[in-house]
């Protein structure tokens, strides 16, 4: 896989152009960059996570030892969506494969470019008897869904990822679902405003345009600090892609006229409309939307109560940073948080208080880099984890070995069960 990157990556850049006028850097980063540091990771760590793992044994066993040793699960489905499509394709596999098992790989329809360029790469560079990538839309994901499978990953919506699990199901197939919702960003006074504001423009706009699982989703800020983060928002949004954001070459398109329709919907609800303080514009024909900010959107819009997955931002006002923790742990739970304070209490309670697959302090979406960490939802926003170790104890069976001697034979556990026994 890291050959096949190395020798392609004009080709993949290119791809991901074609489907979403990716810009280059980001393709560069957080595609290419980022599968060949798991690779690297794997390739590096894999004899240690495959070693069995030393367990402690107690009386009840005396003498014995124990072991817990990884096993490959078997053949593996994984799904994935198209918004990062290399990455979200080869991160699990690279997983899968660290583990042991085959694979069948379908990769989003909705971004065909590369996922026709995934099929020829895998068949031309991989092992084609444990490696297979299936293109397809629906009726080939659901006829691959009936098969029986050792475990199904999917990465995409909440409402596929219920088709999905039925299917599983079935099979008592187990699921790894990672899935998305509304990614809220608290920002506190007193903070260094204009890293922050670049740090939240950098995880929305900077990554795909907003169309991003773990992007900033909404803003929630107190009543007498929204006017100084939207004048921070307007002057770093100008700074970096300038004064028609739709010409810019730094930013992504919308994925597809469905996807433009649906954003739109969201931003031209009567009450929301009104809204926007910055941006708006969109331009149909080349599938653009400037970074849009909304303030003071009401809570009952359609654009606060769906994932926005897109270039738009509204932002929620309060009366006290704290209250914005029952404002969050009301909603379903997100798949990353981030908070922006210089308060310890306030950092502390955040990570007390609020449920989300991931929270970032002080930055928004670089967790995902730290493959120390597992990467997942939960609730809605998913079930299971990846990343580093965690993808591979996920394509793994955990197996508890115990190791017995013929020495030491208690009578205790024999009938005839006297009284004598009863008392020991
Ligand atoms: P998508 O439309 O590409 O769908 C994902 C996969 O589901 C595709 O491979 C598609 O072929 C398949 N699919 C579609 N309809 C199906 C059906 N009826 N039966 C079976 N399979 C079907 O992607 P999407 O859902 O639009 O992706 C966006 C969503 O994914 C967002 O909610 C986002 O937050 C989430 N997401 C999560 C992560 C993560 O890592 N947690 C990453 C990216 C995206």
């Amino acid at each position: 896989m890291l050959k096949m990157m190395d020798e392609n990556e004009p080709q993949i850049v290119a791809a991901l152009r074609d489907d979403l006028s990716k810009p280059e850097l980001e393709s560069s980063i957080y595609e290419i960059a980022m599968l060949k540091n798991s690779c690297k990771l794997a390739l590096k760590k894999m004899k240690h996570w495959m070693m069995p793992e030393k367990a402690k044994t107690s009386l009840a066993t005396f003498p014995s030892s124990a072991e817990i040793v990884s096993e490959p699960l078997g053949v593996v489905l994984i799904i994935s969506a198209w918004n990062y499509p290399f990455l979200l394709s080869l991160d699990p596999v690279i997983g899968a494969i660290a583990a042991g098992n085959a694979i069948v790989l379908k990769p989003s329809e909705i971004s065909p470019a590369t996922a026709s360029l995934l099929a020829k790469l895998v068949a031309n560079y991989m092992d084609s008897s444990c490696i297979k990538v299936v293109e397809g839309a629906v009726p080939e994901t659901t006829a691959l869904l009936e098969q029986k499978w050792d475990k199904i990953m999917y990465t995409g919506n909440g409402r596929i990822a219920r088709i999905v699990m039925a299917a599983a199901a079935k099979h008592l197939t187990p699921v790894v679902l990672e899935l998305g919702g509304k990614c809220p960003v608290i920002v506190d006074s007193g903070i260094n405003l204009q890293v922050a504001t670049r740090r939240i423009i950098a995880g929305k706009w900077g990554c795909n345009n907003g169309q991003a699982c773990i992007s900033p989703d909404y803003i929630i800020t107190t009543k007498d600090y929204a006017e100084e983060l939207v004048d921070s928002f307007k002057c770093e949004l100008e700074l970096f892609y300038g004064k028609n954001p739709l010409e810019s070459k730094d930013l992504s398109r919308v994925v597809n006229s469905n996807h433009f329709a649906r954003l739109l919907k969201l931003l031209d609800e009567d009450k929301v409309s009104s809204k926007v303080v910055y941006g708006g514009e969109r331009d149909k024909s080349n599938l653009k939307i400037a970074p849009t900010i909304l303030l003071d959107v009401p809570q009952d819009s359609l654009i606060m109560n769906e994932e926005i997955f897109g270039p738009l931002l509204p932002i929620i006002t309060i009366d006290k940073v704290e209250d914005s923790f029952d404002l969050i742990t009301s909603g379903t739970k997100p798949l990353a948080a981030y908070m922006f304070t210089n308060n310890k209490k306030l950092k502390e309670k955040f990570v007390e208080k609020v449920s989300a697959g991931g929270l970032v302090i002080n930055d928004t979406t670089v967790h995902l880099a730290e493959p120390t960490l597992p990467f997942g939802g939960v609730g809605d926003s998913g079930m299971g984890a990846y990343h580093g170790k965690f993808s591979f104890d996920t394509f793994s069976h955990k197996k508890a070995v115990l190791y017995r001697s013929f020495a030491g034979d208690a009578p205790l556990r024999y009938p005839p069960y006297t009284n004598g026994k009863l008392r020991l």
